[in-house]
């Protein structure tokens, strides 16, 4: 099976090109050319299996003949090792915890299997693969521990003193394949430097970089796996099911799109956003007006041109109006949010993160209109992740799990950088000597 773009001028690729190149040439988005549809008996069938075996077969479904299915098993089984556990709220409302993984957000999941395909395809290969990130906070954490300990080397710039002590330590802490540049500058700095090294053919010539991207398809794919196992964990399976995503790139939601299309029973979805709210817009007026984007409380969301609404489209047509039969959206803003992260506390004892709020008031909403539906509302991170917002809202302490804990005694190791490409391009082409 290859993929295609979806400006479809770029040509077809197999997934190794889709997954190594990240991007088609013609700046649209890989989608795989068939999404096949699983047998109703698997579906009937899914609480049968735990996790890593029912993440297995989605994906030997969906990228059958991709890759041998035993590399594809051992590829599955060491990305997806940590559980998504279905909490219930009460008999309608249950959250998806998608922030049981290494960096404690939902962006483990893909981070892992990106890594472990790459690896796989990287074998073929005589030469070393450098990838470059640049990040604002969650990504890097995630790819960092994704790629930890693979033969892949990572470098990954972040603005230094722009984001939170505890989301730098996860970057510069790990050592061994993974590097920390902290730049002197912003967060676009780090995207601009990010971007020339990729426009330097005669960089590319001398080392082979890629990007961890998070529109790359192999962050996709393994996202579809938890809303299987969401279902599967549902002690009611015939009261229609409405999932709420917590959206900002809307690469999860495009993740349940695809399970939906491969057969998973979910009605409805509702994309819940901040006050960047391009996507419910579009879908009320058919206008799509993307903005710069403005900064808020579930800062992961802070998106003004989310970048899968391409693959949304291609599943759904351009128009808003045929979308929106598939997916309602609001905007909520942070004082709404505030007290969601209230509400969820008082009404079900729930400690939940900015994002994770933001798909609760989403799915009231929903719910509100719908009584007869029961609704899984995905929570995307550790609530500790975001202390202080949690903190305030609730007027009270919350625990910092064990893996975050032991950040803080750790001594962050980092190398500081301008905002210059000629020290930049001069660094990377050292590293690429010695390794
Ligand atoms: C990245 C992220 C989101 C947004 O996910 P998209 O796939 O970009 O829509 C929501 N919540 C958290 C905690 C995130 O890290």
């Amino acid at each position: 099976m290859k993929f295609y773009s979806t400006k479809r001028i770029a040509p077809d690729v197999e997934l190794k090109e889709a997954v190594i190149t990240g991007l088609p040439s013609d700046n649209g988005l890989y989608m795989p050319e068939k999404i096949r549809k699983l047998d109703d008996d698997f579906i009937e069938g899914i609480s049968d299996l735990d996790f890593p075996e029912l993440a297995f077969r989605v994906a030997d479904r969906l990228l059958e003949e991709c890759i041998p299915t035993v590399a594809l098993r051992d590829i599955v089984f060491d990305a997806i090792n940590f559980e998504a556990p279905l909490v219930k709220l009460n008999d309608n409302l249950h959250c998806l915890e998608l922030f049981h993984g290494p960096s404690l957000a939902f962006k483990d999941f893909g981070a892992r299997f990106m890594a472990r395909i790459m690896s796989y395809f990287m074998k073929e290969e005589s030469q070393k693969l450098t990838i470059l990130v640049a990040t604002s906070g969650d990504t890097g954490g995630a790819v960092a521990k994704g790629f930890y300990e693979t033969d892949i080397d990572v470098v990954i710039l972040y603005p230094s003193g722009k984001i939170s002590d505890l989301q730098e330590k996860q970057l510069t802490t790990l050592g061994k394949n993974i590097t920390a540049l902290e730049i002197q500058g912003t967060f676009d700095d780090c995207q601009k430097l990010v971007k020339t090294a990729f426009l330097d053919q005669s960089l590319r010539n001398q080392m082979f970089i890629s990007s961890a991207n998070s529109i790359n398809i192999a962050r996709l794919i393994p996202q579809s796996f938890y809303y299987f196992r969401a279902m599967a964990q549902l002690e009611d399976n015939k009261t229609p099911v409405c999932c709420t995503v917590p959206s900002g790139n809307f690469g999860n939601l495009t993740a349940g799109l695809i399970a939906r299309k491969m057969g998973l029973p979910i009605g409805h979805f509702v994309a819940a956003v901040n006050s960047n709210d391009v996507f419910p817009q579009y879908l009320s007026t058919n206008v799509y007006q993307p903005k710069p984007s403005v900064p808020t409380l579930s800062n992961a969301m802070d998106v003004g041109a989310p970048s899968n609404l391409q693959r949304i489209q291609d599943l759904y047509g351009s128009k808003g109006s045929d979308i929106a039969k598939r997916i309602s959206s609001w905007s909520y803003d942070d004082a709404s949010t505030r007290k969601g992260i209230q509400e969820m506390y008082e009404k079900f004892g729930y400690v939940a993160c900015p994002h994770t709020a933001v798909g609760y008031l989403g799915m009231k909403q929903h719910l509100k209109e719908h009584p007869d539906q029961q609704g899984i509302i995905l929570s995307t991170a550790h609530p500790a992740k975001f202390i202080d917002i949690v903190e305030e809202a609730l007027g009270q302490k919350v625990e910092l799990p064990d893996a975050l804990a032991e950040l803080v005694d750790k001594q962050k190791d980092s190398i500081v950088m301008s905002t210059d490409y000629d020290p930049f391009r001069e660094y990377l082409l050292s590293r690429s000597l010695v390794s």
